[in-house]
């Protein structure tokens, strides 16, 4: 039976970290570090995702300006909020919460920001930076994974790495992070023949697919560590509803190493990770150790 990866854990004690950096970075910088969260609509996921991002910063220490805008928000106009954003010496990070309204680029959007306050990583120089090996934010998604990866492998050097997806937030991301450790690394798609022969393949499993439970035990290679992404929300009979990964978890308990959990497992990294991106944005801002 393989062991359960506990990114719940691993995300409270990273966010403790966190804090007392910010601690430190107070009583240098004389201030705390900012992040900005500008969410624009009233999509109900959207707007839990805002709250829990803001009552992280808090916990963590840090200052919080979330910016609430109306679903009919002019381009310019979030544009315009950007630019200020981006000149305000106590803002350190800015997160623009996606998907945005129709009427508005998001690419246009996510590409005004700062590169040096982009903690989403989202941004081409963000992605640039990172497929480069320069220094840069990388997404707060496949970051938690990597932590967890390392956390629970050490060294990744010469592993096999199968990443199924190939989203510009989670999968390319992912790739590259890995690429970096040195790992082979396979991605798989949509249109990817045989997948679970290419799975079977994979010391490290990651799935982003957005695929109730697609993954199965009988795909992976004995001792497989599993990292699942997925976060997709399914019936569980009288009318409830709970939520399910990418990956089959109990079979995939059967012969992998270890499996991270949903929810429980990546979900919790995200925010956290955010938290980190933020704290360092705003020690290279102030040029602190
Ligand atoms: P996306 O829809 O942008 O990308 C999904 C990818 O899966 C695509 O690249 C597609 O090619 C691939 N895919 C689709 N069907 C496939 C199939 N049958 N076989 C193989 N590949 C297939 O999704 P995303 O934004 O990368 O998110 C993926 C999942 O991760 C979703 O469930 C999402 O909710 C979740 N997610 C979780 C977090 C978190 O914090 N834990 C963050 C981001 C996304």
């Amino acid at each position: 039976m393989a062991e359960i990866i506990d990114g719940k854990a691993f995300a409270a004690s990273l966010r403790a970290d966190v804090a007392t950096g910010v601690g430190a970075f107070g009583a240098t910088a004389g201030r705390a570090p900012g992040l900005a969260v500008v969410l624009v609509g009233e999509d109900p996921a959207s707007a839990v995702y805002v709250r829990s991002k803001h009552k992280a910063c808090v916990a963590a220490g840090m200052e919080s300006f979330e910016h609430r805008l109306p679903a009919n928000t002019a381009e310019a106009e979030l544009l315009a909020l950007i630019d200020r954003l981006n000149a305000d010496p106590a803002v350190d990070g800015i997160l623009v919460q996606l998907p945005l309204p129709k009427h508005i680029d998001e690419l246009k959007v996510i590409e005004a920001i700062d590169p040096d306050k982009d903690v989403d990583g989202f941004t081409i120089g963000s992605a640039g930076r990172l497929a480069t090996g320069q220094d840069g934010f990388v997404a707060c998604t496949p970051l938690g994974c990597l932590m967890l990866l390392k956390d629970r492998l050490g060294d990744l050097s010469g592993k096999s790495a199968v990443i199924i997806g190939r989203s510009n937030i989670v999968g390319k991301p992912m790739a590259m992070l890995l690429l970096r450790e040195s790992c082979t690394v396979t991605i798989a798609h949509s249109r990817t023949q045989d997948l679970p022969a290419v799975v079977r393949g994979a010391d490290i499993v990651v799935a982003a697919v957005g695929r109730p439970e697609m993954v199965k035990g009988d795909w992976l290679k004995a001792g497989a560590t599993v990292i699942d992404v997925g976060i997709n929300r399914v019936a569980a009979g009288e009318g409830k509803t709970k939520l399910v990964g990418d990956v089959d978890f109990a079979s995939a308990m059967e012969v992998a190493s270890a499996v991270t959990p949903v929810p429980g497992g990546v979900g919790p990294m995200t925010i956290a990770c955010l938290l980190h991106n933020t704290l360092q944005a705003a020690k290279r801002r102030e040029k602190i150790a």
